[in-house]
C-alpha cells in the first residue's frame, strides 16, 4: 500500500510497513528529571501559507489505519510517541518525543514535548527553535477547483495551489492525517505554529552549570 507523506511545502511518496506493531511508549523515561517539556502548538485548521487546507474534522481524527493508529491530534502519541525533528529530517538527531497531544478549541492540536539534551533545551530556551511544522501521511488530497484526489488518480491536475481560478482559490484539502513527525523550522507553513511555553523544565543543566564558583551545600 502506498501512502502519501506531506511535509505541507512538497509531498512525497512512501511505502507503507507492514503492522500492527507493539505499542512504545516513553512510560518510563517520562517520569526522569533532566528534561523540559514545552508546550507546543503544531497546527491549525484552516489554509497554510503552502495553500494546505486543513479541516477540523481531519485535526480531530479517529479513523483507525492498519497499525492501530488513530488519525488526527491523537496519531501523535497513538502506537509510538512521534519525534521531535529539525527540518523533517528523518535521517537525522531525534531532538525530542510528543508525550501528549490534544485537539483545542475544535481549531488545533496543542502537543506536549520531552526534550532531554541540553542543547536542544537550550535552543528551544533561547527561542531559536521556535517555529513547527508537520509531517504526516494522508489518504485523501482534493484540489478545490475541480475535486480531481491526488491520492487516488496518482495524478496532479493543470490547477496550482495557491492561484485564483475566477473567485476560487486553489487549495489542496487533505483527508485523514496521520503524523508522522513535528519539526522545527526556519518558515513555518503555519505561521501560528510553534513552541507556545516552555513548560515544566527539570533539566539539571538549568540548576547546576549557571553556578559561578561558589557551590551551594546541602545539610547533611
Ligand atoms: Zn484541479
Amino acid at each position: 500500500m502506498m501512502s502519501i507523506l506531506i511535509y505541507d511545502k512538497y509531498l512525497k511518496l512512501t511505502e507503507s510497513l507492514a503492522g500492527p506493531f507493539p505499542a512504545l511508549s516513553l512510560a518510563n523515561a517520562v517520569g526522569k528529571e533532566d528534561a523540559l517539556f514545552p508546550e507546543i502548538l503544531a497546527v491549525t485548521a484552516g489554509v497554510s501559507k503552502n495553500f494546505n487546507s486543513y479541516s477540523s474534522e481531519s485535526l480531530k481524527g479517529g479513523k483507525k489505519n492498519d497499525h492501530g493508529e488513530r488519525s488526527g491530534y491523537r496519531s501523535f502519541t497513538d502506537v509510538y510517541p512521534k519525534p521531535l525533528l529539525l527540518n523533517h529530517e528523518t535521517f537525522g538527531d531525534i531532538l525530542g518525543r510528543i508525550v501528549t497531544s490534544n485537539f483545542v478549541d475544535n481549531t488545533h492540536i496543542m502537543v506536549c514535548a520531552r526534550i532531554s539534551d541540553w542543547k536542544y533545551i537550550e535552543k528551544v530556551k533561547e527561542g531559536d527553535y521556535l517555529s513547527v511544522s508537520v509531517g504526516y501521511l494522508t489518504d485523501s488530497v482534493v484540489c478545490s477547483i475541480c475535486g480531481n484526489d491526488i491520492y487516488k488518480t496518482r495524478e496532479i491536475c493543470d490547477h496550482t495551489k495557491g492561484q485564483r481560478y475566477g473567485k476560487k482559490l486553489c487549495v489542496w484539502e487533505v483527508g485523514n492525517m496521520w503524523f508522522r513527525e513535528l519539526s522545527f523550522v526556519s518558515i513555518p507553513g503555519v505561521p501560528a505554529a510553534g513552541v507556545i511555553s516552555l513548560g515544566k523544565d527539570t533539566s539539571k543543566k538549568n540548576e547546576s552549570d549557571e553556578t559561578t564558583g561558589e557551590e551551594e551545600g546541602n545539610d547533611e
